[in-house]
């Protein structure tokens, strides 16, 4: 496979250079800046605001069972081998469900659909069914819907896989981390690469499209060579899209993490070598950077959508879904709609609890300022088209974009040194280096960033690392 001569690899100096705490812009503002003081009245009332509009929506639902916890997960997990405990939760999240479609005013278009986790096909299929006909009740399933699903190549069975896909399931996104067994033992996974690939090859046969892999890196007992052996592999699959992470190792927020011995960890020179070694796979075998760690095909959808200005960003990842507005259904699921953001609570018995009480699970939430939305719209143009046109910005706000972004603007200047930005007319344009580093460059236009790091310690940030 030739490399793309537009794209290369990144020198480690400049991933150590820019290694900070960072959001990693899902939203903006960030989770850390919404307040506890946003409740069910707020969130009734953005509900409303979108209603009162005839945009399509995109729906996010958690489902947080796992059999057990790999120990250096980040996700809302709820650990169960009782299945009523699941029973119960689809009551809860059925009735949360039914309250959104009736806020809504009638089935409104869904042009994209996610359920994530946790482990969604820790569901069996009847209750996949059940949750799936619920979902139709609500919502107006556009024919060409983009519904995606996260599939654990462990617990995955085929019956469930064939079942997604006559169910109308056209996305799969599945776990990987590293395919080497001492790595695997080392998180407490355990995943086999026939599992991955048996996963994998089904979905591919099943015709599901956009399939990603999560790879990451700086995970205990990870080596260099083991690294470059798995995505060696991984690369000879094909998947569409790729997704190379950092492992965050963030014991105080995540307990279970204490199971890892720090001492296996790989860190400094010796983690920049992983991602970069990484970067420089993925590209010599054809995969395009789309932003940030994320790695697609060209004939992919994202791929193209980067390059016709199509790509978005939400809770979701990278997506090419003309729906900006999204409802978050369940556990600790997050939302954005009708201009404000909304966090369920993320613990079940809290979850249940806020249900019965008011019948909507906010735990927390912002209603975007004027501000927020100027600067939400930078955000996104950095993250998603590599490209600020200020006189997009003017006519969209009436606003004169360069001063008002006057001293913003005024610390952009390492990054034109560095060759990871450049400036065209009334514009700023991220080069291809630039890519793998949007995120230190949305950064700049974060007017609460400042704040947020001031108040967090050194040894507990708020934000994982950049790198
Ligand atoms: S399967 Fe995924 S969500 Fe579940 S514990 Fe492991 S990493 Fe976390």
């Amino acid at each position: 496979m030739s490399q793309p001569s537009r794209y290369f690899a990144v020198p480690t100096d400049l991933l150590r250079k820019y290694d900070r705490p960072g959001p990693r812009y899902t939203s903006y503002p960030t989770v850390p800046v919404w307040t506890e003081e946003f409740g069910p009245a707020d969130y009734e009332k953005h509900l409303a605001n979108y209603a009162a509009s005839d945009r399509p929506v995109s729906v996010y639902v958690h489902i947080p069972f796992c059999e057990e916890r790999c120990t250096y997960c980040g996700c809302n997990v709820v650990i169960a081998q009782r299945q009523d405990t699941v029973e119960r939760y689809l009551e809860y999240l059925f009735r949360e469900i039914d309250n959104t479609a009736a806020k809504l005013g009638g089935k409104r278009r869904l042009l994209q659909l996610h359920w994530g986790g946790g482990t969604p096909t820790f569901l069996r299929i009847p209750q996949i069914d059940q949750l799936w006909n619920k979902l139709h009740t609500a919502f107006e399933f556009d024919p060409s819907a983009e519904i995606g699903i996260e599939v654990d190549p462990r617990v995955t069975s085929p019956e469930q896989l064939r079942h997604l896909g006559k169910l109308g399931f056209n996305r799969l996104s599945m776990g990987v981390q590293d395919l080497t067994p001492e790595v695997q033992v080392a998180i407490g996974r355990g995943q086999t690469v026939s599992q991955t690939e048996a996963t994998f090859t089904l979905g591919r046969e099943l015709g599901f499209a956009g399939i990603n892999m999560d790879l990451v890196f700086g995970l205990p007992r990870q080596t260099l060579a083991d690294f470059r052996r798995s995505i060696a592999q991984v690369v000879k699959w094909r998947p569409d899209r790729l997704a190379v992470y950092s492992y965050a190792h963030v014991p105080w927020v995540k307990p279970h993490q204490m199971q890892i011995n720090e001492a296996d960890l790989p860190t400094g020179p010796d983690k920049f070598a992983l991602f970069a070694t990484a970067i420089e796979q993925l590209i010599d075998a054809g995969y395009m950077p789309i932003g940030m760690d994320h790695f697609a095909l060209p004939e992919d959808e994202l791929a193209q959508g980067l390059d016709n200005g199509h790509l978005h960003r939400n809770f979701m990842g990278y997506t090419v879904s003309l729906s900006r507005d999204m409802v978050g259904l369940g556990v600790s699921a997050i939302g954005d709609i009708g201009g404000g953001f909304i966090q369920n609570d993320s613990r079940l018995g809290g979850y249940y609890r806020r249900l019965d009480e008011s019948g909507w699970a906010v735990y927390r939430g912002w209603s975007l300022t004027r501000d927020d939305e100027i600067r939400r719209e930078a955000i996104i143009a950095i993250m998603c088209r590599m490209r600020l046109d200020f006189a997009e910005l003017d006519r969209r706000f009436g606003i004169d974009s360069e001063s008002y972004f006057k001293d913003d603007l005024g610390h952009l200047g390492e990054f034109y040194d560095d060759g990871l930005l450049t400036r065209a007319d009334h514009a700023l344009v991220v080069t291809p280096l630039g890519r793998h580093f949007v995120r230190n460059i949305a950064m700049v236009f974060d007017a609460y960033l400042p704040r947020l790091t001031e108040n967090a310690t050194v040894k507990k940030p708020i934000f994982s690392r950049t790198v």
